[in-house]
């Protein structure tokens, strides 16, 4: 093995890659109302990073602090390490697309784009000219320059939007749900036509959204938030399998909360006593900081119930079914609570649901 540098080596660059936008223990009020609340993030360069989380929770405050629309009352917002403090929004390399698209309705497609080049040249050389047509082609929308911007669809709309803010090359985009005026078929197509531009591009995109299916499809990491602060970072896959908190778990997508005692741990697993019904869990890291004898809560997904199967056996009474197509959705009675079960083929009267102790996952009970 070769032998490591000394750390007082001047030829060896230490620095670590600086996260594209930061934020250390950022927080933001209005008068009495805290908005947002002491949060800290850390996004890296190309990254889609999602802000998700209910109606008032600080989502639009947070992307208005990066935009620099708005000052923090604490902490300190960087961009590639450098601090915007007192860096004005025009000077932050930043684009923004708002939920309305706000085109301009005497300018032609095409000259829509090129106002984003109006306080800036196009990036890598090229002419206003040929930096339209290229992101004209980007959002699909080649041939389409000459176009009255009233004669396009509202996805298309939102495209122009889109690549008249990317027009001037920025370093991070910031969406505010600029979806959320589109329906249900036209934002699912859209949101994969922007996850594609934003690959290609590479360009470090912070998302806002309160769709949280819509967070989970697009994103590489995902904020949720509720009442002014992060609640969790992750993948979608961590937010959807381990949440940390009861907030998370019952925010994102569907979820059974049990809670009970902690009867049983050992280093993999741990018994957990709901009204006398014994369950044996697989235990991860979140589940460290229990102790036997705790007030502990554990979640299982209703696509994690299999009928007479499985190790943690309940028996249920269907009390109405939903069909969704590729699965149905039961609303079933487990002793005094409703339980969510969703299986392929729908299933009525008394049935025996069970799960493995590896489908659920425990949340300590002050979280
Ligand atoms: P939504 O999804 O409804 O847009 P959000 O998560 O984006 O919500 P914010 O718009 O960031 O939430 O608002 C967070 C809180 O701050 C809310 O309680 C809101 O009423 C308050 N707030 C936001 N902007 C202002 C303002 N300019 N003056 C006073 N209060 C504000």
């Amino acid at each position: 093995m070769g032998s490591e540098p000394s750390k007082t080596d001047e030829s060896v660059d230490y620095s670590t890659e600086k996260p594209a936008v930061e934020l250390a223990g950022v927080t933001k009020r209005y008068g009495s109302q805290t908005a947002v609340d002491n949060i800290s993030m850390a996004v890296d360069e190309g990254e889609f990073f999602t802000l998700v989380g209910p109606s008032g929770c600080g989502k639009t405050t947070t992307l208005r602090l990066i935009g620099g629309f708005e000052l923090p009352d604490d902490g300190v917002l960087r961009l590639g390490g450098n601090s915007l403090t007192g860096v004005a929004p025009e000077d932050r390399n930043l684009a923004v697309v708002f939920q309305s698209y706000a085109l301009f309705p005497h300018m032609s497609v095409g000259e829509n784009v090129a106002y984003g080049l109006t306080f800036s040249e196009p990036p890598s050389g090229v002419s206003r000219d040929e930096r339209v047509s290229e992101l004209l082609e980007l959002v699909d929308l080649t041939g389409m320059a000459e176009r009255d911007p009233e004669t396009l669809s509202g996805g298309q709309q939102q495209r122009v939007a889109l690549a008249r803010a990317l027009a001037p090359g920025p370093d991070v985009l910031l969406l505010d749900e600029p979806m959320s005026a589109l329906d249900a078929q036209l934002r699912q197509r859209l949101r994969v036509q922007l996850k594609t531009i934003q690959r290609e591009l590479g360009v470090t995109t912070i998302y806002v959204t309160h769709d949280q299916e819509e967070a989970l499809a697009i994103s590489d990491r995902v904020a949720v938030m509720n009442a002014g602060h992060i609640e969790q970072i992750g993948t979608p896959e961590e937010i959807y399998y381990r949440p940390k908190t009861r907030f998370v778990a019952e925010f994102i997508g569907d979820n059974n909360l049990f809670s009970g005692r902690l009867d049983r741990l050992d280093t993999d697993s741990a018994d957990v006593i709901v009204n006398e019904t014994r369950f044996t869990i697989s235990l991860d890291n979140n589940s460290t900081a229990v102790r036997v004898g705790d007030q502990v809560c554990f979640c299982v997904r209703p696509e994690q119930f299999v009928v007479d199967g499985s190790r943690n056996q309940l028996a249920v009474e269907v009390v109405s079914a939903e069909f969704l197509g590729a699965s149905t959705r039961m609303h079933t009675g487990w002793e005094t609570r409703e339980l969510l079960v969703r299986t392929e083929q729908p299933f009525d009267g008394s049935i025996v649901v069970g799960f493995e102790p590896t489908a659920a996952h425990i949340i300590p009970n002050n979280k």
